[in-house]
């Protein structure tokens, strides 16, 4: 379903994008550095509020540079040997992270055949059941398609082995989470979450939600990140690391 607002925010990320490739190839200088692709660029651009959105090189979100930077910097740690499960790893550069990170990398998504990465595996989250076979689990942008996200939680920290980490990030505001239900319509969803497909829109009390599956929980926020790097990043978002002792 394409809106009127969905296509505007388009329209001005690809203006704001020919701005920069105009900007870079009138020799404007690179003081800008994409985390997830490793390109210095001129500037990132916007999409939607976010005027430093996306790497003009490779397209990657603030979040996706976020997490690169907590790879790099050894916060987002892969143990040796260890398995790391990437859902809906529709994020380039860190496919690549994970994949150098490990031999044991396993791409997945509900519809495997929407991706041009070879090898992703289809995975039902809601019917997901391996009892502690990962050491990583990284979902970004997913907990808010599911059905039922107390089971899908419930099922991570199964799917966990001791010691296990699940890194989620959500679309978040900050008033308390607003859950959908079967009967509403694509339309109703666009209006109320902001997307078509969203069950539901998070609030800061998503940790709660964490915590109640069992896991022990960290809030990796970019705004915790020195300034001078997160300005040189264009870093943004907040991380949701899920740990289960
Ligand atoms: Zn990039």
């Amino acid at each position: 379903m394409i809106t009127f607002r969905r296509a505007s925010k388009a329209a001005i990320k690809w203006a704001s994008l020919a701005t920069l490739k105009l900007r870079a190839a009138m020799g404007a200088k690179a003081r800008y550095n994409c985390t997830a692709c490793g390109q210095n660029v001129v500037g990132f651009f916007r999409y939607g509020d976010n005027a430093r959105w996306g790497c003009p090189a490779c397209g990657a979100s603030p979040r996706q540079r976020l997490v690169a930077y907590l790879l790099d910097s050894g916060v987002l740690k892969v143990p040796a040997g260890g398995r790391v499960l990437h859902i809906a790893p529709n994020e380039a550069g860190l496919v690549k992270r994970f994949s150098a990170q490990t031999t044991d990398y396993v791409p997945a998504d509900l519809y495997p055949e929407v991706y041009a990465l070879k090898g992703v595996v289809r995975l039902d989250l809601m019917q997901f059941d391996a009892p502690e076979n990962y050491d990583i689990i990284y979902a970004s942008h997913v907990m808010e398609h599911v059905d039922d996200d107390a089971q899908v939680l419930a099922n991570m920290f199964a799917a966990l082995k001791p010691g296990g980490e699940a890194w989620l990030i959500v679309p978040l505001w900050d008033r308390p989470t607003e859950d959908g239900h079967g009967g509403m319509s694509q339309r109703e969803r666009e209006r109320r979450f902001g997307q078509w497909d969203h069950i539901r829109q998070y609030g800061p009390d998503f940790a709660d939600r964490i915590r109640n599956a069992g896991f022990a929980l960290d809030l990796i926020a970019a705004s915790g990140i020195d300034a001078s790097l997160r300005e040189r990043h264009a870093l943004d978002d907040v991380v949701f690391r899920a740990r289960k002792l």
